[in-house]
């Protein structure tokens, strides 16, 4: 029966497509359990999503997309042009499919299933950056210092505030106080006098993540791997004892075993191994500026939808939800829009000279879940399909699956993500 099949001895050859975080993290977790693996990218190191993004390690925030209020928001969100959601206004075949399953998800009790199945991973997210430090990866984790949500109203506060109750409500742990405007200056001199209100978290860290991601490549390569891009991988055949990897170049290698690792396109590749879970692009943008304080940790502003990281002497600034083509070209209005969106709220920041804009895509799921384990194939495993949470979970993901690659058994933590659900 398919999906049943198991294979008998440890595979001892890898080919692990897409070199993002995920991707990179099974590799090295791979590499640990004594495993030879190369890595396949059509574009480069951190190509996809794990260049631009927010880098926030928040296991303590880490929750399923689809809830509630994001459904009453994201309907509200569509009838507004400068909204940070954004639908077409005519979705083809397959983004109805992930925009239904996404509503069909978006209830409490969905949520809270979703939730508990979340859980576990969180708690042991920066295990996995630990072990990819002591194990040599130069790149660094900070510890945030300071984690400030703001507000201009204490109104505006109360949906974190309520999500943060369900959070703990659902088991999972995460210190936070509640501040005034001034008491938030204070920690955070780089908010403007319009924040009222806000929330101080504690207990999460924040990386550059295209720089992080880049140091675990050249771990990777340092402990023997073949690290090839240009490759863009147009088939993969599980020959029985062994699979076949297709590249558009031409040549076809054979491996023991492949980990489908390619973040929002991974349904092209899993689709012919029975993963039907739609991962549809959920983009975001983001582009760094200069400003007077470097805050001490990530700041958040929920209402606008807006996530700020500290990248060593510059901030970078990220948002939007486009739920469109991830080969649609950077709109630069949305950059704008961002940009407008932070402006009132951070005080000495220059959101006129921004460099490195960049757009990329969230690979979403209409569960919310990611997609991480054995295909129809028993040689071939996905591990994709994180949504906004792909940095956190990456390292974890990495360690899991290769536990699960190298002994033929799921961990618990994997059982509520397999992929032919
Ligand atoms: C604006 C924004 C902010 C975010 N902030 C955070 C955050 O603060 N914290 C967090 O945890 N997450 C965050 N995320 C989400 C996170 O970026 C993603 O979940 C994560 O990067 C996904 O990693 P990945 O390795 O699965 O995919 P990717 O990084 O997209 O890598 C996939 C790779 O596969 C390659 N590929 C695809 N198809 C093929 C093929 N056929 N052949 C060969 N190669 C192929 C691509 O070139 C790419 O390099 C954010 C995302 C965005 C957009």
């Amino acid at each position: 029966m398919p999906g049943t099949e198991s294979v008998k001895h440890a595979p001892q050859h890898v080919a692990v497509i897409g070199a993002g975080m995920v991707g990179l993290a099974t590799a090295w977790f791979l590499q640990e359990r004594g495993v030879q693996v190369t890595v396949l990218d059509r574009s480069g190191v951190a190509a996809g999503a794990s260049w631009g993004n927010a880098g926030w390690l928040t296991p303590g925030i880490t929750t399923p997309l689809p809830e509630p209020a994001v459904l009453r928001y994201g309907l509200r969100a569509v009838l507004s042009p400068s909204s940070p959601v954004y639908v077409p206004p005519r979705a083809d075949a397959r983004l109805l499919r992930f925009l239904t399953g996404f509503a069909r998800h978006s209830t409490a009790a969905r949520w809270q299933t979703a939730m508990r199945a979340y859980i576990p991973m969180n708690r042991r997210a920066f295990e996995g950056f630990d072990a990819l430090t002591d194990g040599g990866v130069t790149s660094q984790t900070n510890e945030a210092k300071s984690f400030i949500a703001a507000y201009r109203t204490e109104a505006e506060r109360s949906v974190l505030l309520d999500e943060l109750r369900h959070i703990h409500a659902a088991g999972q742990e995460i210190e936070y106080d509640v501040l005034t405007g001034a008491e938030a200056r204070e920690v955070e001199p780089s908010l403007s006098d319009q924040v009222g209100a806000a929330i101080r978290l504690y207990g999460q860290r924040f990386i550059n993540p295209g720089q992080y991601v880049h140091a675990l490549a050249d771990a990777v390569h340092a402990r023997g791997a073949s690290l090839v891009t240009g490759a863009d991988v147009v088939d993969v055949h599980d020959e029985g004892t062994g699979v076949r990897v297709v590249t558009a170049a031409g040549p076809a290698d054979r491996y023991d075993a492949v980990v489908l690792a390619t973040g929002t396109w991974l349904g092209a590749l899993a689709r012919r191994f029975g993963v039907r879970t739609v991962v549809q692009a959920g983009r975001g943008y983001s582009f760094s500026i200069a400003i007077d304080h470097v805050p001490a940790g990530p700041v958040y502003f929920p209402a606008q939808r807006v996530a700020c990281t500290p990248l060593g002497d510059r901030l970078r600034v990220a948002g939007m939800m486009e739920f469109r083509s991830a080969e649609a070209p950077l709109d630069r209005w949305r950059i704008s829009a961002i940009a407008e969106a932070a402006r009132p709220l951070l005080r000495g920041a220059d959101l006129d000279a921004r460099i490195d804009e960049w757009v990329g895509s969230r690979p979403c799921t209409p569960d919310g879940l990611p997609l991480i384990g054995h295909t129809r194939s028993p040689r071939v495993f996905a591990a994709g399909g994180h949504g906004m949470w792909g940095i956190t979970l990456g390292p974890i993901t990495g360690k899991l699956l290769a536990e699960q690659i190298t002994t033929g058994h799921q961990p618990a933590e994997l059982r509520p993500f397999g992929p032919l659900r």
